[in-house]
């Protein structure tokens, strides 16, 4: 970090600290973020060449996957009885903890997703993808420890890393087309998908948490136990937008067959589809809190007498959406000149802001498309 950076850093911090002053808790002690490292160092280790689609190391990490689920005591949930469910030249890596409920309940599932593929050798290296995706893939492990040692839920918990995600979401396209439990018995997807940086390296409280409005019971849940747990600023953005200023991930789907769903993640970096995304910039505590909050999300939605039921949006912005462009637009309109941003970008920006600020603006097509576009270049400028 240059010192340029380290200032602008130290500045984003300020200002973000102004508001409402979290504090972040540790994840609790079932949790270890030294095993959750080891398991990302492994996945995004050299050897494993960027895990490529179809490739043989993106095999060793199935099968590494599947043995960590198999120590586990977790139920294989793939092809004929096995961990893995066959994707083209690739394959998914299914288990579960069998609910403890009566069958109805016992008979609803949960899934937990995160993909295990990247982008293998490229010209300047192995594309490691240490955070995308060995970090989720790495808490989702974590979370599968967890809820396997405490006392098991009412509902059945399946535990899915999907392959093929960089090549356009193969793997969790075909767990919704051949799903082990219907995907009317699915009450929740949560899905993984860089879960072990900071958003820009600035901002380490801010945690994407997209798709609560999928589902009114699911929002309740996630800001409750982020309350009581890490206290994360979730960014609760809905997927239809961020869908238009970001990339999608495996929620997607899962989101068409209208199950009720959340997306979390640390954001995007400079490392991001790089040779750079290394093991050695992941926040392992952080990441344990993640797990810890996952967590409890999954055991009270698995134990709850009521399931999730999913909701259709029919607005176009969000009070949510607006409170997050504010969290990204308010720093990036202070600190703008710094970044080097030019005068009319940043009187674009401030259009954007005061629209945002406007609860009962009413927002056009050509302003939401004009929204997302200003968002996409500011992400690339920050990168
Ligand atoms: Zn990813």
């Amino acid at each position: 970090m240059n010192a340029n950076r380290l200032l602008i850093s130290v500045l984003f911090a300020t200002v973000l600290c102004s508001g409402d002053g979290i504090v972040a808790q540790d994840a609790p002690d079932t949790i270890d973020p030294d095993e959750i490292l080891a398991t990302a160092r492994f996945l995004a280790s050299d050897e494993l060449a960027g895990r490529n689609f179809g490739s043989p190391e993106g095999r060793i990490a199935a099968v590494y996957i599947a043995s960590r689920f198999e120590a586990l005591g977790l139920v294989p949930a793939g092809d004929e009885e096995s961990y893995f469910q066959s994707v083209k030249k690739g394959q998914n890596v299914i288990a579960k903890l069998p609910g403890s409920g009566d069958p109805e309940r016992s008979g609803e599932v949960i899934v937990v997703g995160a993909h295990m593929d990247h982008l293998g050798v490229g010209e300047n290296g192995v594309w490691n993808g240490a955070d995308d995706n060995a970090s989720g893939v790495a808490v989702l492990i974590a979370v599968a420890e967890a809820l396997s040692r405490g006392p098991r839920p009412a509902r059945t918990v399946i535990f899915a890393t999907f392959d093929g995600e960089e090549k356009g979401l193969i793997g969790s396209r075909h767990y919704c087309e051949k799903p082990p439990v219907a995907l009317e018995k699915t009450v929740l997807m949560i899905n993984l998908d860089m879960v072990g940086r900071d958003f820009m390296d600035f901002f380490p409280i801010f945690l994407f948490a997209v798709g609560s409005e999928s589902s009114p019971a699911v929002r309740e849940v996630l800001e409750a136990k982020n309350k009581e747990g890490p206290g994360f600023r979730l960014l609760e953005f809905t997927a239809a937008l961020l869908g238009q200023f970001w990339a999608s991930s495996d929620h997607l789907p899962f989101w068409e067959a209208k199950v009720p769903f959340l997306f979390l993640s640390t954001g995007m970096h400079k490392e991001y589809h790089k040779p750079e995304d290394d093991t050695d910039l992941l926040k392992p505590k952080k990441m344990a809190r993640i797990a810890g909050m996952v967590t409890e999300i999954v055991r009270t939605i698995a134990s709850a007498e009521d399931r999730p039921m999913y909701q259709e949006l029919d607005q176009v912005i969000t009070k949510e959406d607006r409170a997050g462009i504010e969290a990204i637009l308010g720093p990036a309109i202070k600190l703008g000149p710094m970044m080097g941003l030019q005068p009319d970008a940043l009187e674009r920006l401030g259009k954007i802001e005061s629209r945002v600020k406007d609860d009962e603006h009413e927002w056009s097509e050509a302003e939401v498309n004009d929204l997302c576009k200003e968002l996409r270049a500011l992400l690339t400028r920050m990168r």
